[in-house]
């Protein structure tokens, strides 16, 4: 269900791992072996998390900005519009600076324009500043104003 925040988190730089259709004890396990922060939008599950020591956040909105906004206030979380400070939204490995080899599987009228690129050092999915990261920019943006309406 939080699949959409699991990217957007790993964009920012964090280690999320995204459990799907597993059963509550699994995840509870998961989170606590590997001391993670466990985010739910179950309650059940947050209430079984809290007595075991696990810390959740039970996720109030299914609208992602909203979500978003919860998880930079309530864990403070530091959105990244730097893909160089991300993970890789798809498989959570850590991006690094795309060498020789990956860059020359971009198309070329991206490479005519385009001069940094990074790569996932796990499953080699090259990522540059094109629409993609102004989107993401927007996004981030967007989550940076409504909290300063709320504070002014
Ligand atoms: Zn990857």
């Amino acid at each position: 269900m939080l699949g959409r925040l699991a990217r957007w988190l790993r964009l920012s730089g964090y280690d999320v791992a995204y459990l799907k259709r597993r059963r509550d004890k699994e995840i509870l396990d998961l989170a606590a072996r590997e001391d993670r922060i466990l985010l739910s939008r179950d309650s059940l599950l947050c209430q079984r998390a809290q007595k075991m020591g696990v810390r959740c956040l039970f996720v109030e909105s299914s609208d992602v900005l909203e979500q978003l906004k919860q998880a930079v206030e309530k864990l403070g979380i530091r959105l990244s519009d730097t893909p160089v400070y991300s993970r890789c939204p798809k498989c959570n490995g850590e991006i690094i600076k795309a060498g020789e080899e990956s860059i020359a599987r971009v198309p070329e009228m991206v490479r005519e324009r385009v001069e940094e690129f990074w790569e996932c050092s796990e499953c080699g999915q090259v990522y540059w500043e094109g629409s993609h990261w102004r989107n993401i920019k927007d996004v981030v943006r967007k989550v940076r104003d409504v909290q300063d309406t709320e504070e002014g």
